[in-house]
């Protein structure tokens, strides 16, 4: 495959459909919960990262560069994580401002960053073109980095106990935004920000603000991008990235039918359909079953466990039941599919969600354990940074914008 052709395949369209809507199969979409502040608001400047190889050339013509100059942005871009165009002393100097310009648009910029885990943990709240926020957290362990990314600003799932479902859905973010994020950490890793030395970023979870789904082609090209080896992408694993979902049941099909080999976590969170109409809305359109009948075919499909997001809340479903009744769902399919992730929950202030007391934590996990399942209780880094998703944005926004309703 030629530089140019894979271009071709990270490439993501312009002429996507106004955010706001999550696809919803046959019985119609899902209508966001929207922010206040939702309406069209342009869109962000067009970034390498969004343009097909076609575009790149023609840019580069416009310019008055040959085509070859593509192959050594791109380069810089996805090899050495540089996107500062004064810097690329192969381009003629004459032509750097130029290509900064044209290619490399500031889209996203720190706003704050904060630190926790003696530095191994650090989350960042970025600004971007239109002054709306998104965030990502960069977690270092013994044998990996992490990236947790942001894939909207706000979210339109409106799940209660969520701080990001509290603001609304803002608007999509483009590929560009979102490959912005991995490419700035990535830089951070390599020159050595993030505590223990310079390091290379190895995994990316599409888990910060946003439902994935309902950016589906952004986050496929970003996806695209992160994994293509350099001078096409980053050179990250498909294997270690994980595509997360709320439970968008079309979407989940369309991945599986992608041949990539994301890992899928899906946020189950309740059991049942009584419980998780209440804490999941997008349970009404898509139920219990449908969505793990989904899940487990996407383990068919790909030979990649499925993990199963569930956020511990005290005395609302994390008690023995709903761990028994957790248990037979996913026994029911019978092959060691799934891998449960019970996370306490990291609660909005003042909220009535909070998390369990860790001896329910404990019974919980135990219960999965005896049936045969296989879960972990997951780590919580940054916690004391407003760790769970969407908190630090969603503290800052409230700050600076109108309140929600
Ligand atoms: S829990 Fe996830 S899907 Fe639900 S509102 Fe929050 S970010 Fe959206």
């Amino acid at each position: 495959m030629t530089c140019d052709d894979s271009f071709r395949s990270t490439a993501t369209t312009h002429d996507e459909p106004e955010s706001g809507i999550t696809p919803g199969g046959t019985s119609g979409a899902f209508r966001d919960v929207l922010a206040k502040d939702h309406a069209r608001r342009g869109k962000p400047p067009l970034h390498f990262a969004d343009m097909d190889a076609g575009e790149r050339i023609e840019r580069a013509k416009a310019l008055g560069m040959p085509k070859f100059r593509v192959k050594q942005l791109a380069n810089h871009y996805y090899a050495h994580f540089d996107a500062d165009a004064s810097t690329f002393t192969d381009v003629p100097s004459s032509l750097r401002g130029d290509v900064q310009q044209a290619f490399f648009p500031t889209l996203i910029t720190e706003v704050t960053r904060q630190v926790a885990d003696d530095g191994q943990t650090v989350k960042t709240l970025w600004n971007l073109f239109d002054d709306a926020k998104i965030e990502s957290v960069l977690m270092r362990y013994p044998n990996r980095t992490t990236l947790c990314i942001s894939s909207q600003v706000g979210c339109g799932m409106g799940c209660p106990f969520c701080a990001t479902g509290q603001l609304g859905l803002t608007r999509n973010m483009s590929a560009g935004e979102i490959v912005e994020q991995v490419r700035v950490s990535a830089a951070m890793m390599q020159r050595g920000e993030v505590a223990g030395g310079p390091g290379r970023l190895s995994n990316v979870v599409f888990m910060g603000m946003g439902e994935p789904m309902g950016n589906y082609k952004a986050i496929m090209s970003a996806v695209r991008q992160i994994s293509a080896m350099p001078p096409e992408g980053f050179g990250i694993s498909a294997r270690n990235i994980t595509v997360s979902t709320v439970g968008v049941v079309p979407g989940i099909r369309r991945l599986a039918q992608e041949g990539v080999p994301v890992r899928l976590a899906v946020s189950l969170h309740a059991p049942n359909n009584e419980l998780r109409d209440e804490l999941v809305p997008m349970n009404k359109r898509f139920d219990v079953d449908a969505v793990l009948d989904a899940a487990h075919d996407y383990y068919l499909a790909s030979k990649r466990r499925v993990s199963i997001e569930y956020a511990l809340m005290r005395g609302i479903n994390d008690q023995e039941v709903h761990a028994r009744q957790l248990a037979n769902k996913l026994n029911h399919y019978g092959d060691n599919w799934a891998h449960v992730n019970p996370i306490p929950l990291n609660p909005i202030e003042g909220s009535k969600w909070t998390a369990s007391k860790p001896e329910d934590e404990q019974r919980f996990l135990e219960i999965l354990h005896n049936a045969g399942i296989t879960a972990t209780l997951r780590d919580t880094r940054g916690q004391d940074i407003d760790g769970a998703c969407g908190q630090l944005a969603a503290k800052t926004i409230n700050m600076t914008m109108p309140q929600r309703s």
